[in-house]
């Protein structure tokens, strides 16, 4: 239930929030969808199985809607607990708020793709735009993650030559200056 244009949030996010890696953004970018492997590996969600085609875009075969993992309501859970993690290591609110809103990324852009994120638990109201359920709404979210993913690595790119230290010369003790 992904599309490379998610790790934009995390490549964008990198400037606001530096002393955070990069692979600690990306992460936080696709953390609905490591909670959905997780969920599926253990047994608590049910794996989403899809056919797509380019004249009926996605189809899914399954009935199940993945609440703990891309429901709203815990995808609110899961930004605010993120936040909270990142302000315990990072100490920095902005750091913090920044990555909350990164894993909030993801459900608004799935909301876009998909029309069967629940609101809440099964059998509450699944919601989304679904524009993967079409042919051309397939191309135009396909489109839209590839210029999001552009955008993304752009900003992370231009952004980044101002940092002229290699990261693995930090010493152990982690005085390093980041700004
Ligand atoms: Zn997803």
């Amino acid at each position: 239930m992904s599309g490379i244009g998610h790790l934009a949030a995390g490549f964008a996010a990198k400037p606001v929030a530096p002393q955070a890696p990069l692979w600690v953004l990306l992460a936080a970018s696709e953390t609905n969808e490591l909670l959905y492997f997780l969920f599926t590996a253990i047994g608590v969600e049910q794996k989403v199985v899809t056919t797509m085609d380019f004249n009926q875009g996605v189809r899914h075969l399954t009935s199940s809607s993945n609440p703990w993992s891309h429901g709203l309501f815990m995808s609110i859970v899961w930004s605010v607990l993120a936040a909270g993690i990142a302000f315990l290591v990072y100490r920095n609110r902005r750091t913090a708020g920044t990555i909350g809103l990164v894993v909030f990324s993801h459900w608004g852009l799935d909301f876009l793709m998909h029309s069967n994120l629940p609101l809440f638990f099964d059998g509450s109201p699944l919601v989304g735009i679904g524009l993967e359920n079409s042919g051309p709404g397939f191309i135009f979210i396909t489109l839209l993650d590839l210029g999001l993913i552009a955008g993304g690595i752009t900003i992370y790119l231009a952004t980044r030559k101002r940092k002229t230290t290699p990261v693995n010369t930090r010493s152990k003790n982690q005085f390093s200056i980041t700004r």
